[in-house]
């Protein structure tokens, strides 16, 4: 092995040509360094998992990897990340659907006309925000129906965001879906609500959402259906489209 010249990433430490040291095979790797050297002791007791080809270079305890094996634990990470995609895909002959909560399925501008106006002058610009008031919103015209209906030909989910200055909105929201489609199993939303501030990690093929570009939303991996848009604007026109590609 050569040393290279190249600046070096991590001071103190050697770049060899072919090879990385331990911090940065962590990094490529997405392991935490403790893992990295982890891997070092489970090669020397012979077990899997361990690096196959460290070696210890200089007279410090520093050790490095190469770079082809960093390649092909890649690669193999990448499959395996395919994979598990692929198998809750195919665990389901049902395509899986993610509807949107706030002003997908509920109204959410409909009670705030009753709203004390120094309240809503307070949380202008956020009304999501204004302790309790997701409880008391109804329902889009046409929402419950249209989801009931759906759920028997899709693998149905709510995805919706809660605001993180508003805990009680995350308890609310969990309360409007039960008060609406009901408590127990036979519910079409039983255990199917997730909350969360990046949706493109939900996997499915189809998201509706009145904010087709927030929170994840533009990066979600299969087809958006931007509700309230001039080609959908209520849920007759969704369900529709839907059920012609269920
Ligand atoms: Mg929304």
């Amino acid at each position: 092995m050569t040393v290279d010249e190249k600046p070096i990433k991590y001071p103190g430490l050697p770049v060899l040509d072919g090879w990385v040291n331990l911090t940065e095979a962590a990094e490529l790797l997405g392991i935490t360094r403790q893992h990295a050297y982890k891997k070092l002791a489970l090669a020397a007791a012979g077990k899997s998992g361990g690096w196959k080809s460290a070696r210890r270079v200089g007279s410090q305890n520093t050790y490095v990897v190469s770079r082809p094996e960093i390649d092909e634990l890649l690669a193999a990470k990448g499959a395996a990340v395919c994979g598990v995609s692929e198998a809750i895909k195919s665990s389901s002959a049902k395509k899986i659907l993610h509807v949107d909560l706030d002003n997908t399925l509920v109204d959410f501008g409909a009670r705030l006309e009753g709203i004390d106006p120094g309240v809503l002058d307070h949380y202008d610009g956020r009304y999501d925000e204004i302790p309790g008031i997701f409880a008391v919103m109804p329902p889009v015209v046409g929402a419950i129906n249209a989801f009931t209906t759906l759920a028997e030909h899709f693998e149905i989910f709510i995805l919706s965001t809660a605001p993180w200055g508003n805990p009680s909105a995350w308890q609310h929201k969990v309360e409007w879906v039960q008060l609406h489609f009901g408590f127990t199993a036979d519910s079409p939303a039983y255990k199917r609500l997730t909350l969360t501030h990046r949706k493109d990690l939900s996997i499915g093929d189809f998201l509706v959402d009145d904010r087709p570009t927030k929170n994840g939303a533009d990066r979600f991996t299969g087809e958006v259906i931007a509700f309230g848009s001039d080609d959908f604007p209520d849920w007759t026109t969704v369900t529709a489209y839907l059920l012609a590609r269920a």
